[in-house]
């Protein structure tokens, strides 16, 4: 067996001499939480991508992509495979012909670097997008939204290397089938493609989107009419870091719940049931309903913790790892919590952060 090991070990070195084994991977994340990679490898180009690729498969160990770490929960056994942390680096802006802007992105650029540049140059599109962490080539995984804009509203196109194929390949908008927290990156017919570049479309001539309740309330409480780019920008990074842990001084992925999509006749029964819950109508049969609220109102878990896990005080849809939380004491934690939603409100909500390893 451990003369296995370490003849794996040596061909993967060759494949890859730059992979390191047995990288502990919390650092990487920012839950702070995770056991090692049994390889880890850092891509800086796309042609390491492809070498990356090329090796896991020769080799037959799993892989898998990591940006920026911050919608992760990775085991606390780690990863039996290669790990490959996406640092491709790489912003290219193109003027056309109609005024606007194609920013090409490199995957490993960080989101909100993106965002911050684009608002330099006056470009709109991505502002309600701001303070988001997290890479650019996790952005269209998980189509982020916030504040009413979502990714998808301004993405043109997206680069992916097919691990199938073994080729370079581009994705229109359409086909990456994005929908509320959804794209193609996350199901079964997507699991070939790693995203190595991000095009967006941004607009010289934009409109403020500022009818979101918490982005229209801070406009009139501060009597603000005239606003630029910049100006939203900074709201919004205020709006958040009222309402979410900054990511330097807590351990945390974020919201670890989707808000969940019921049909007409599931919300009705729970509207009849809790009358004062808020909800948004998507569309005939659809409504969007605040897990937050449901947390904190029905399930009072505001502030509640559990050895080393708890639910953010001002935001319960965060999960936190207040100590040296493990993987298992978070997963248990958020599973008590699915099903004390499920018990009180019936309704089945599930988890926004990705778990990786074994559990
Ligand atoms: P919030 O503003 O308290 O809103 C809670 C829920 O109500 C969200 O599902 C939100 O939808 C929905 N909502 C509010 N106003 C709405 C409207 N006018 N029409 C339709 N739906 C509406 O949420 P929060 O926790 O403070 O977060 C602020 C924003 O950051 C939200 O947009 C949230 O989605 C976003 N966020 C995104 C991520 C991510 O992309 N992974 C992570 C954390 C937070 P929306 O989600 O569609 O806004």
């Amino acid at each position: 067996m451990v003369h296995y090991i370490s003849a794996m070990q040596d061909r993967l070195l060759q494949l890859l001499p730059e992979a390191k084994t047995n990288v502990p991977l919390a650092p990487y994340t920012t839950f702070h939480i995770g056991g090692p990679a049994r390889y880890f490898f850092i891509a800086r180009q796309k042609e390491d991508l492809v070498h990356a690729v090329e090796a896991a498969k020769k080799l037959h160990i799993p892989l898998f992509i990591l940006g920026g770490g911050s919608n992760v929960l990775v085991s606390d056994k780690g990863f039996n495979g290669l790990v490959v942390k996406i640092e491709i680096q790489g912003i290219d802006w193109k003027q056309q012909k109609d005024e606007n802007v194609r920013v090409c992105v490199c995957a490993g650029e960080q989101w909100d670097h993106v965002v911050a540049l684009s608002i330099e140059k006056n470009l709109f599109g991505v502002e309600n997008l701001s303070g988001i962490p997290g890479t650019m080539g996790a952005a269209p995984v998980q189509n982020i939204g916030a504040y009413g804009a979502e990714l998808k509203d301004t993405l043109d196109e997206v680069e992916v290397f097919n691990k199938k194929t073994t080729q370079f390949e581009k994705l229109s908008a359409d086909a990456c089938k994005f929908h509320y927290r959804e794209s193609i990156f996350k199901k079964k017919e997507g699991e070939s493609l790693i995203i190595s570049e991000v095009s967006l479309l941004l607009k010289t001539n934009g409109q403020f989107r500022v009818q979101y309740k918490d982005i229209d309330r801070y406009l009139s409480d501060h009597q603000i009419k005239n606003l630029s780019l910049s100006m939203l920008r900074n709201i919004i990074l205020e709006i958040r870091q009222r309402k979410f842990p900054d990511l330097r001084e807590v351990g945390t992925a974020g919201s670890f719940f989707k808000n969940p999509i019921l049909r007409k006749k599931e919300f009705q029964k729970l509207i009849a049931k809790f009358p004062e819950m808020p909800f948004y109508e998507l569309d005939q049969d659809r409504v969007k309903v605040p897990v937050a609220w449901i947390l904190d109102r029905i399930c009072r878990l505001k502030g509640k913790t559990k050895g080393s896990v708890g639910a953010y005080e001002r935001q319960p849809l965060v999960l936190i790892n207040t100590g040296n939380a493990t993987a298992n004491e978070v997963k248990e934690f958020a599973y008590e919590i699915i099903r004390n939603v499920k018990e009180k409100t019936g309704i089945s909500i599930e988890s926004e952060v990705q778990l990786v390893g074994k559990f």
